[in-house]
């Protein structure tokens, strides 16, 4: 991805796509000090925009980064880098981390922090497969809990287990890997939100130790004004035995059906069909 053309929001400038490096001394390459946002435009506007600076900033204070941009910059940024792109529907990658300086061990407090904002095309998150039924395998990891580390901010830390998972998973043939939380509870996948059905009602992990996805509220929402009964709550691994339906939830994967996790297997159902559907309807609108 490093060599093509366009150009990447760096700093307050767009740099050509080629030129856009760091140094290797870049604190965050050594001790993972950044944070990001992953985004979606679609017919040349950002999908909840607002609310993903929102959580850029709040991750970056988890961390104890000073944002250099407020979240008005931050929007024009996006919105800069967007244009630039000349993309109409297109993935944005923002990205903040501590950089190089006078510091070279884990304090970091007197190096600079940075903002870079990238934009692609991504089509659908598992393949063109989408609708079809993604089947995941069950990482070995577990979600860590709230005493261990800053479990909502969108950290690159907390991306770790996630790459080995995925890993793991792709090389068994599975889309993705589904992580237990540290009590054992499901979790979520590795950069998505999870959701089953049973008896015409959803079920989805309580987010008390992961990524409340801006997908994930954003579904439950719909599936609440549709009159459809939306249960968070703490979910055994044994359960999924008795749901009917999976779907997963994130900017990239947006709604995506689930047909196997491990041996439980799932259909693409009603429900599943219904909130796809609408999810593409509601941000193309
Ligand atoms: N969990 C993880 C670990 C993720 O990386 C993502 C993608 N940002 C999500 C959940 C879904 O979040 P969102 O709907 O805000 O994209």
């Amino acid at each position: 991805y490093d060599d093509r053309d366009g150009v990447i929001w760096m700093d307050g400038k767009l740099v050509p796509w080629r030129d856009a490096n760091v140094h290797i001394l870049t604190h965050a390459m050594h001790y993972a000090s950044s944070v990001f946002e992953g985004e979606r435009a679609y017919n040349g506007k950002i999908f909840k925009s607002r609310e993903h600076s929102k959580r850029l900033v709040a991750s970056a204070e988890a961390l104890d980064m000073p944002m250099p941009y407020t979240i008005d910059q931050i929007e024009a940024a996006k919105k800069e880098a967007l244009e630039a792109s000349g993309l109409q529907d297109a993935y944005v990658r923002a990205l903040v981390w501590r950089g190089s300086g006078e510091d070279m061990g884990v304090a970091s407090a007197r190096n600079p922090v940075h903002m870079a904002i990238a934009v692609w095309p991504w089509g659908a998150y598992y393949g063109d497969a989408k609708m079809q039924g993604a089947r995941l395998d069950i990482a070995e990891w577990k979600r860590p809990s709230p005493e261990t580390i800053p479990v909502h901010a969108k950290a690159a830390g907390l991306y770790m287990i996630c790459t080995i998972s995925k890993h793991k998973a792709e090389a068994k043939g599975c889309s993705d890997a589904l992580f237990m939380d540290y009590r054992g509870y499901v979790a979520e996948a590795t950069g998505a939100n999870v959701f089953f059905v049973k008896d015409g009602e959803v079920h989805t992990p309580l987010a008390d130790c992961f990524l409340n996805g801006i997908t994930r509220q954003t579904v439950i929402q719909m599936l609440k004004d549709k009159g459809i009964t939306v249960i968070e709550r703490h979910i055994q691994p044994e359960e999924m035995a008795d749901f009917e339906q999976c779907w997963l939830t994130g900017t990239a994967a947006e709604v995506t059906p689930v047909g196997q996790i491990g041996d439980y297997t799932f259909e693409v159902g009603d429900i599943t069909r219904e909130i796809a559907a609408d999810y593409e309807a509601l941000v193309r609108s």
